[in-house]
């Protein structure tokens, strides 16, 4: 039975990935530094801590796990990450973790370390067209990402490809773009757009009026949790080391999205466009690579994954509402 360690285990990706691995048949131990607020944890053990801490990364690394697998972050969306009020914390916190987390596993002799970057480390400058945004994998030099996020992802990708030359452990690394589905952040300030359009035409009755930040003119691609982890579980199995984009290509607007979450709900709204933080003009997910690297790309509509999501925030939403009635 192999032995995988899933760090960010408490979070969103992390949550759906344990599930996946255990139906994998893997032994899992699961670590963050909190509890899933959503859902009780699949793994073998969930210890609970802060990586941050060498001397916690150091015990629960206590052994030479088959994978290891990187996903905790300090992280949310656009809120959270483009307000500017967060980035010492971001840069400080989650460079900390892969500091950490590198030495910890080469010295336990992890066999194979893979790390989730972000398409936010892609140059600003090619993504200035919402049509038309660059986002392949070699335009990331010069480097110029529009985010302190996404430049700790920069330097920690860059950590982890010099750990594999110099340390010689094995690692793969995937830049996720959008990733959204169900049982992840809907109403804490660290939502993305998915969740929290869902939430927004979920809680305005049918004719009402939902806000959104910008002129929703910007575009982006989202990819459904499950493809994400199709895509990251068939890049570890690979012998292609990354980084990778694993993302749709299925571009649309942000009004173009908050019109299918309407649409999924059978509700008609207008959108009331508010200054707030908005990151680049256009982003995309180049599938090239991946294609070429693994054989396989994902391939699910964006609506077959909102209805998914929509469902499920749709019912947190009808929860608290009955909470605050009752
Ligand atoms: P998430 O916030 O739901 O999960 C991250 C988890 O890391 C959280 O549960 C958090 O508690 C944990 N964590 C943070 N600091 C910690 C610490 N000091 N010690 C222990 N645990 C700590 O985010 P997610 O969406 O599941 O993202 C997972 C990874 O994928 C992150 O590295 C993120 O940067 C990357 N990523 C996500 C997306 C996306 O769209 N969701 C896109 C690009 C990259």
């Amino acid at each position: 039975m192999k032995k995988a360690l899933v760090l960010g285990a408490g979070g969103f990706i992390g949550g759906h990935l344990v599930n996946r691995l255990k139906n994998e048949d893997y032994w899992v131990r699961g670590v963050d530094i909190k509890t899933h607020e959503y859902v009780k944890s699949t793994a073998n053990e969930f210890k609970k801590g802060d990586l941050r801490d060498p001397r916690f990364v150091k015990e629960i690394l206590d052994q030479p796990f088959d994978e290891v697998y990187q996903l905790a972050a300090d992280m949310g969306g656009a809120g959270f990450i483009f307000s500017g009020e967060n980035d010492a914390d971001i840069m400080h916190n989650s460079a900390m973790i892969n500091l950490n987390v590198v030495e910890a596993s080469v010295k336990a002799g992890v066999k194979k370390i893979f790390y989730s970057s972000s398409a936010c480390m892609y140059p600003e400058r090619n993504q200035m067209d919402p049509e038309n945004p660059n986002c392949k994998e070699d335009s990331a030099y010069p480097a110029e990402p529009d985010s302190e996020y996404g430049w700790e992802k920069l330097f920690s990708e860059r950590f982890y490809l010099a750990a594999n030359r110099n340390y010689g452990i094995d690692i793969r690394i995937a830049r996720f773009h959008n990733i959204f589905g169900p049982e992840g952040s809907w109403t804490d300030g660290r939502e993305k757009a998915p969740a929290a359009f869902c939430r927004k035409v979920a809680e305005a009755p049918d004719g009402g009026e939902i806000k959104m930040w910008g002129d929703g003119e910007q575009t982006r691609s989202f990819l459904y949790i499950d493809e994400c982890l199709e895509g990251v579980r068939r890049l570890m199995e690979s012998d292609f080391m990354g980084p990778v984009n694993i993302g749709s290509d299925e571009m649309v607007s942000i009004n173009e999205l908050a019109n299918l979450a309407m649409d999924i709900a059978g509700k008609s709204q207008s959108i009331k466009h508010i200054p707030g933080p908005l990151g680049v003009r256009g982003r995309n997910s180049d599938n090239v690579l991946i294609k070429e690297k693994l054989g396989w790309a994902p391939n699910w509509s964006l609506r077959q994954g909102m209805e998914l999501t929509y469902k499920w925030i749709a019912e947190q939403v009808n929860k608290k509402q009955f909470m605050l009635n009752d």
